[in-house]
């Protein structure tokens, strides 16, 4: 039995669903030490992925298709950072800037990213989701609730609480960031 693992995003699928034929390409920055790439390993284990596609280029970049209100949309989850050359950052759908509770450098870094963002024309109205990671460590939280918070209503950004290490609203993460897309991408809507 042939193994359907090798399905190409971009294609009508053997089942005649539609699968997007765009790859939404989501960047996940922040400063080092975050939970970047935990985020993004637990994101494989959502029950909203339909499945992950192998992605020869480069091993770093996972593609994953999300199946929300009984449509398939893929992800490409960008870990690295903003800065860097090779990728330039209009090219991205999505920004999902990730910092610590515990380290409130890294929510500095945060607060900047989201300024660079809404500050470069090209990207200005592109969707943000500050995520507020590591809430599993209550007690060296150095970072409230309130200040993650009313920077994000200050940048026009949704809000998330996350923990990658207890898996903990990883799911809604998931689907905050692609009810993001879609509706950046609905016609009539600012
Ligand atoms: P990155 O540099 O932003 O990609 O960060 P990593 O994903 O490599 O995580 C850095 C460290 O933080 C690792 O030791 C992770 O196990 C740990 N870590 C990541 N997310 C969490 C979390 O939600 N809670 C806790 N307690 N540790 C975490």
């Amino acid at each position: 039995i042939n193994s359907t693992q090798s399905r190409d995003s971009g294609t009508a699928d053997s089942t005649g669903s539609s699968v997007d034929t765009i790859i939404h390409k989501v960047a996940m920055v922040g400063d080092k030490g975050v939970g970047k790439t935990s985020l993004t390993n637990q994101f494989m284990t959502s029950e909203f992925v339909a499945f992950e596609t192998e992605n020869d280029d480069d091993d770093t970049d996972r593609h994953v298709t999300v199946l929300l209100n009984s449509e398939e949309s893929t992800l490409e989850i960008v870990d690295r950072p903003l800065d860097s050359q090779e990728m330039p950052s209009q090219t991205f759908d999505a920004f999902a800037v990730v910092y610590s509770i515990t380290d409130r450098a890294s929510y500095q870094v945060a607060v900047d990213i989201l300024y660079h963002v809404r500050h470069q024309l090209e990207i200005k109205d592109k969707p943000t989701i500050l995520i507020a990671n590591k809430i599993d460590l209550v007690r060296k939280r150095k970072v409230t609730r309130e200040e993650g918070r009313s920077v994000a209503k200050q940048y026009n950004s949704k809000y998330c609480e996350t923990s990658a290490a207890l898996n903990h609203h990883i799911d809604e993460l998931l689907v905050g960031i692609l009810s993001q897309i879609r509706l950046h991408k609905t016609p009539g809507l600012p």
